[in-house]
């Protein structure tokens, strides 16, 4: 028997704990979603075993006759869902997709100018610690302390004093859409270039539920499993094939060897639901779902004790629970959750005044639950229990049968086999 489950029974349990806990407990975390079947088939094919360096036609490798379609299916089907003349779909991972655009775009020393960490930002955007903020010469902007939106005068302003050679505009925890005409304009002001990092928002930009960047940045990243619901990926897109070269070339040799065949098949197949209606109502429930939490988080009386949510809702597919005036810590109110089978994570809000640690936010999102076929009665459950939870003195035990009950309602990779 040479199963995963004769060959390595400790990898095995891990598996199947893993599915156990998916099953049984609610996905609220912002950036996660459950892929398709099909998905986990492509991905989990002998397609692992090939080398393919170089893009179809132009490989590195003998034998890529096959793996080429795959990869001509996702290039095809990622341009055609999001409009754009150009997509490169090798990136092993959303931070390496943004790594190649900044290879692409700009040279060590070079400014970058992206929203600060603390205010919603990606670690990518210029966090001190990652390759951003190593190589390049990083400037941020904020929210504006009163409305928690992004505060395009600060972003002209700050672009005009640092001249920056690229502009990102995106973010990993903000409620709410982008300006992009406003970003456009004051890259050409600077002649600065523009790249959207659409990660969090991409599946809404499929389903045209959020203005597409595509038409207005010079480059647009994103990953796959967030939204969209694909699998652990990025890509990059592109309105024209005038950076197609620099591009190619940042990816692959600038950034990676090998693809990984496996994964951008299964991108192929992500990008291929993503183009259906099913995908379309799935994203609509997804952001009346967020809709919905926030407003019955601000009814509820956890908004007397103090939680509130930034800029009073949401146009996406998460909010963001602002605990600064409450007794709750993030910490606190995530391990509550986490308690009666709720996964969220906890998350700095814009001048926060506690620890990064520990923080006064939560991030919910409900992309995860709307692909589980949750909608607008489940979500205002699941917003009620989540309220409860973060009263004193919940009932610990009741609120776990609530969200036993969920669940078994709607099973999640019914049949998938266990070991
Ligand atoms: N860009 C944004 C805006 C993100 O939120 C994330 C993930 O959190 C990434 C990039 C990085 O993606 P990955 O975790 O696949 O490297």
């Amino acid at each position: 028997d040479a199963s995963l489950g004769a060959i390595d029974p400790e990898i095995a349990a891990v598996v199947d704990d893993e599915l156990n806990r998916q099953r049984s407990t609610l996905e609220m975390i912002a950036s996660e979603n459950f892929v398709p079947r099909a998905v986990l088939e492509a991905q989990g094919s002998v397609l692992t075993n090939k080398y393919a360096e170089g893009y179809p036609g132009r490989r590195y490798y003998g034998g890529c006759e096959f793996v080429d379609v795959a990869e001509e299916l996702a290039i095809d089907r990622a341009k055609s869902l999001f409009g754009a003349a150009y997509a490169n779909v090798q990136p092993h991972s959303g931070a390496s997709a943004n790594a190649a655009v900044m290879h692409a775009f700009a040279r060590p020393g070079d400014g970058l100018l992206g929203l600060d960490l603390a205010h919603g930002g990606h670690l990518t955007h210029g966090m001190k610690l990652n390759f951003s903020g190593r190589l390049f010469d990083v400037s941020t902007y904020e929210v504006d302390p009163q409305t928690y939106r992004v505060d395009m005068d600060m972003v002209r302003e700050r672009a005009l004093a640092h001249r920056p050679k690229v502009i990102v505009a995106g973010w990993s925890a903000y409620p709410r859409q982008l300006d992009f005409e406003a970003f456009r304009a004051i890259a050409d002001e600077v002649g600065a270039a523009l790249w959207v990092d659409m990660a969090h928002f991409a599946g809404l930009v499929a389903a045209g539920l959020h203005p597409n960047p595509v038409p207005l940045a010079d480059v647009v990243s994103s990953t796959v499993h967030k939204t969209i619901g694909g699998p652990r990926s990025g890509f990059i897109l592109s309105r024209d094939e005038a950076n197609a070269k620099k591009l190619n070339s940042a990816v692959f040799p600038g950034q990676q060897g090998g693809p990984l065949m496996h994964v951008v098949a299964a991108k192929a197949v992500a990008f291929k639901l993503a183009a259906s209606q099913e995908f379309k109502d799935r994203q609509e429930r997804t952001v009346r779902g967020a809709r919905l939490l926030a407003e019955r988080l601000l009814a509820s009386d956890v908004a007397q004790a103090g939680a509130s949510v930034l800029t009073g809702g949401t146009d996406v597919h998460l909010v963001l629970v602002d605990l600064r005036e409450s007794a709750l810590d993030g910490k606190q109110a995530e391990d509550l959750l986490h308690e009666i089978g709720i996964t969220v994570n906890r998350n700095a809000v814009p001048f926060d005044p506690r620890p990064p640690m520990v923080t006064s936010g939560l991030r919910i999102g409900t992309p995860a639950l709307a692909t589980r076929g949750f909608g607008d009665a489940e979500f205002a459950e699941v917003a009620d229990v989540i309220a409860e939870a973060l009263k004193p003195g919940a009932d610990a035990q009741a609120l776990r049968g609530r969200v036993a009950k969920l669940t078994a309602d709607f099973p999640l990779y019914d049949g998938l086999e266990q070991y």
